[in-house]
């Protein structure tokens, strides 16, 4: 579809619960994510309409049809990449083991034996959780949403969740969210933005270009300090 101006609008969907990636203010969708795909349309003449859906609807709307862009800081996984073709990385993440801040026991995922683990259903979180469950063997909660899954710990009912290194740690700078994050990150992971495997390569190309622009011509740094500088 196109738009009066003539313009291409691509749908783009998004997590809209995920800062300091995406996440409302005011009835507005905001963060790094939304940003950056904002000065990427600017730069290379298309539009973008976000839709906001729960992280795990996001690849069942784009095989559906319903999606020409994925984004959500969604990391780029061997898995994910025999349906989704994604750009080069734009953000470094990795996984993080959190706990409550009382609590002093859970020291690496080896002491989860016998505990109830709270995960993010369709992230990386969750499939490690799942990887080493049943060497180590624990419970899985699982929830749609990361200030949910939070709550689980928070409550008490969940003695362990996996969150996103760079989600977690702003989340408890922003507000004591009475959570630590525990050890070293567990992975490497790296987000991407995505279009549908073998679709859409013209978009995947133009936000390819966007995006070094961006860095080249120091936008990206400004979107990432308006949300990350202190
Ligand atoms: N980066 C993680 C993943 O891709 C989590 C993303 C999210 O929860 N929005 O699975």
């Amino acid at each position: 579809t196109s738009n009066e101006s003539g313009k291409t609008v691509y749908k783009v969907g998004i997590d809209t619960t995920y800062p300091p990636f995406e996440y409302e203010v005011d009835g507005k969708y905001v963060g790094i994510d939304v940003d950056l795909i904002n000065a990427i349309a600017e730069d290379q003449g298309f539009e973008v309409q976000l839709e906001a859906m729960d992280f795990k609807g996001i690849i069942p709307a784009l095989q559906a049809g319903q999606l020409d862009i994925s984004m959500g800081g969604m990391s780029i996984t061997e898995d994910r990449k025999k349906v989704v073709d994604f750009t080069d990385p734009y953000f470094d993440a990795g996984v993080s083991l959190v706990v409550s801040k009382d609590n002093s026991e859970i020291k690496s995922v080896e002491d989860l034996k016998g505990k109830k683990v709270a995960v993010k259903k369709g992230t990386v979180g969750a499939n490690y959780a799942d990887s080493i469950v049943n060497d180590i063997g624990f419970e899985i909660i699982q929830f749609d949403d990361s200030p949910s899954m939070f709550l689980e710990v928070q409550n008490g009912n969940a003695v362990a969740l996996f969150e996103d290194y760079p989600v977690i740690s702003y989340a408890i700078a922003q507000q004591d969210l009475g959570l630590q994050v525990v050890g070293d990150r567990l992975n490497d992971d790296q987000y991407g933005i995505g279009v549908l495997k073998g679709k859409n390569q013209e978009v995947l190309a133009k936000i390819n270009q966007g995006l070094k622009n961006l860095k080249e011509n120091g936008k990206y740094q400004e979107i990432i300090d308006k949300y990350l500088a202190d």
